[in-house]
């Protein structure tokens, strides 16, 4: 299909046509590079703009359920929500946590629903550029909410952040009173911590673990991005869907708030320009990966070796060798 049609039937909202756009930007053909360049050019005049939720949480601590559950309450609203998954697994692996099985059923069904797997068998830095791209097609399709999802482990919190305008950690309730060696940088990330499987049995140490999480909170360092009360800890339960219109209340005033103060603008410029350096520099690193870039490496370092060159200078012959190549 041509390039203005695709680009018509998603500025048209048509789900089939978003998952077309989807597969071209995650294809590594270079004539797939090409096309998908020239339909996100094509879009990004649209003007549309969804609000893009970062969600991180372990496997098993409930997020599949929770963005169907929240998903569903959204839907019910009227809105139109996309979701988006960055898998760090299956970027290593091929495998995947976030999975193919099918989750979401009820929210897979919905007209008014979007949802993508992580595309896999690719290193994060080339996900977080397709997560990116398909975060740009499903706002020129006109969805309102965007989610991203990922596994909380590690490096996928930051990539996931960086393109998120709110983000949301999900826990689970803990016994005893000890925090659930959840890192202080994933902590800094969040806007909102759920504890989630605030039911049943759990509902007191959901309750407790909350108390717990709100106290750690407040030891942050106050952000100039947050009004007072923020960043929270709230308890939910996808399962028996308690809570989730209060989190979509307090995420609403954290928007409010952030676009009456400009902060929220400002951290779109500011992730622009992230990645931006991040595309960069992976760029110069991906050059230096080629068969005849590592070829004048061995080259070059072995005459640093046999004492014929400084480092300095074999540094300056190999960079002239890749910048041309642009
Ligand atoms: P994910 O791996 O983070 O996507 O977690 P899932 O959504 O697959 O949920 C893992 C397990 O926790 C499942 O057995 C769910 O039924 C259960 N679960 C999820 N949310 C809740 C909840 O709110 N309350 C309770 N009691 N169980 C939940």
């Amino acid at each position: 299909m041509d390039i203005d049609s695709l680009s018509d039937r998603i500025l048209n909202g048509e789900r089939r046509a978003l998952a077309r756009a989807i597969t071209l930007v995650e294809s590594g053909r270079e004539d797939h590079r090409a096309k998908a360049s020239a339909l996100l050019a094509k879009l990004s005049g649209s003007g549309r703009q969804a609000l893009r939720v970062g969600l991180s949480g372990t496997p098993g601590v409930g997020k599949s359920t929770f963005i169907e559950s929240f998903g569903m309450m959204l839907i019910a609203l009227g809105l139109r929500v996309a979701v988006l998954a960055v898998d760090p697994s299956s970027a290593r692996s091929g495998g995947s946590i976030l999975g193919d099985k099918t989750r979401m059923e009820r929210l897979s069904r919905e007209a008014n629903a979007f949802i993508r797997p992580s595309p896999s068998q690719s290193h994060l830095g080339g996900v977080a550029r397709r997560t990116r791209e398909a975060i740009a097609l499903c706002e020129a399709a006109g969805f309102d909410v965007v989610l991203i999802e990922t596994v909380g482990v590690g490096q996928s919190e930051t990539v996931v952040a960086e393109m998120s305008d709110l983000f949301l950690l999900l826990l689970a309730p803990a016994g005893g009173d000890e925090l659930q060696g959840v890192k202080r940088g994933i902590m800094e990330m969040a806007d909102i911590i759920l504890v989630n499987k605030a039911d049943g049995d759990l509902k007191s140490t959901a309750t407790r673990t909350c108390a717990d999480y709100a106290g750690a909170l407040r030891l942050l360092r106050k952000r100039p991005q947050d009004p007072e009360g923020f960043p929270k800890a709230m308890t939910v339960s996808a399962v028996e869907e308690q809570g989730l219109e209060l989190v979509w209340a307090e995420m609403q005033a954290l928007r409010n708030w952030r676009k009456e103060t400009g902060h929220w603008a400002q951290n779109r410029v500011a992730q622009a320009q992230y990645w931006f350096e991040q595309e960069v520099r992976s760029a110069l690193l991906a050059q230096l990966s080629t068969a005849q870039a590592r070829a004048d490496m061995a080259r070059l370092g072995g005459q640093v070796s046999a004492g014929l060159l400084s480092p300095s200078a074999a540094a300056s012959e190999m960079l002239a060798t890749l910048v041309p190549k642009t």
